[in-house]
């Protein structure tokens, strides 16, 4: 196997068992009639999740300021500038958070491109910078990565020289933050009713959005976590939002991306509405995003298979959690069959989701300029490869 192949490979084997991975989790996934349905809402929660909505986007008004500016602005690099912008943070000062944003403002708003910006989950196998040349041979304008070995709580420091190896070879790759989706380790719950599992998950939360700092990134993508059918639904978003509240506290701009779940065993955010209801309770609303992944949504009863369906489900997302939180989507196709409640990805074009719904997305510039990653099994040695040019050739 060339060392390519090689890393494409690992870097899957790094994703795939990726469901059953939170802390916890019992995966009982059921595939009754009943549950295949797509989630429904009756009116009094479509109009209580307006109403939500609404002062969600009245407290996010840095958030449009961000948005407003970053129109003016042209598709920007790594630059030593950007990534150590110098802080003049006053910790007692109630009003941190914009005196922050400020500063790093040319970091955080989102450079608008009308371009589509997909690429895979890379391997950092051998070094962070790796990722970035295994990024480029793809032909990817995008990627995610781990930050660390994703399958232990224990991380050596993130070294300087590393970052700033990962910066230049980002730099010279033309890869923009924005374009940069990291991925959280699966061992987190940060909504666990234990509380071992709940601190060294809050540790690990804020540990990774240190490093993304120091590598001149501002996205970061988790997985909200698990009630483990210990605690309700409830408690465990107002657990979810406290970590990120703890954890955004302790940092200074990086984004912070719930990644829309399967509705596997007891895991969060399968619902649009669990998503929307973390983001209520957090505090700084400009540092929230929330990343699709295609093959969760279909096996969490989102019909994006259909052109209704996927129309459907973009109105919820707009409704319940608001389109401007929209900061990545996750390219699988899916190996269950609609709201199985599995998280089986598979091949683009290759599963029960299909291929017209990948040229829909395509095409549809909602998804312009944020990062749209693959995470689909590598099945030959250039699996990567071909599927973004497939995926590139939808658009025309
Ligand atoms: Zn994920
Ligand atoms: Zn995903």
């Amino acid at each position: 196997m060339r060392r390519s192949v090689r890393l494409a490979a690992r870097a899957i084997d790094e994703i795939t068992s990726e469901a059953a991975q939170i802390s916890g989790q019992t995966s009982t996934a059921k595939l009754t009639k009943e549950e295949g349905k797509s989630p429904v809402k009756g009116t009094s929660e479509v109009q209580k999740s307006k109403a939500t909505k609404r002062a969600r986007e009245k407290s996010a008004t840095d958030h449009d300021q961000n948005e407003q500016k970053g129109s003016k602005l042209k598709r920007s690099v790594i630059t030593e500038e950007k990534a150590k912008p110098s802080i003049k943070r006053v910790k007692t000062d109630p009003d941190a958070h914009t005196a922050i944003k400020s500063d790093h403002e040319d970091i955080i708003q989102p450079f608008l491109t009308q371009e589509k910006l997909v690429g895979a989950h890379v391997s950092i196998s051998g070094g962070l910078h790796n990722a970035v040349s295994e990024a480029l041979t793809i032909g990817a304008k995008a990627f995610a990565i781990f930050l660390r070995s994703q399958r232990q709580w224990a991380a050596k420091p993130l070294e300087d020289k590393t970052a700033e190896l990962f910066k230049e070879a980002c730099a010279k790759g033309n890869f923009s933050p924005h374009s940069i989706l990291p991925h959280g380790i699966y061992l987190m719950n940060c909504g666990s009713p234990d509380e071992g599992t709940l601190s060294k998950s809050r540790s690990t939360l804020v540990d990774e959005l240190k490093r993304c700092e120091k590598l001149g990134l501002c996205l970061y993508n988790f997985h909200p976590g698990s009630t483990c059918g210990k605690i309700t639904v409830e408690e465990s978003l107002d657990k979810i939002a406290e970590s990120i509240n703890l954890a955004h506290k302790q940092t200074k701009y990086v984004i912070t991306v719930l990644e829309n779940m399967s509705c596997q065993g007891n895991t969060i955010g399968g619902k649009f509405k669990e998503l929307g209801g973390i983001i209520d309770r957090v505090q700084d609303k400009s540092r929230m995003g929330v990343c699709l992944d295609t093959c969760h949504a279909f096996a969490a009863g989102y019909d994006i298979a259909s052109e209704k369906g996927f129309t459907n489900m973009m109105d919820e997302f707009d409704t319940v959690i608001g389109l401007k939180y929209l900061r990545g989507v996750h390219l699988n196709d899916s190996k269950g069959d609609l709201g199985c409640h599995l998280d089986r990805h598979e091949n683009i074009g290759k599963g029960k989701i299909g291929v017209e719904a990948f040229r829909r997305l395509m095409r549809d510039p909602r998804f312009n300029g944020i990062p749209m990653v693959l995470e689909t099994p590598c099945v030959s040695e250039n699996t990567y490869q071909k599927e973004i040019k497939q995926l590139y050739a939808m658009i025309k």
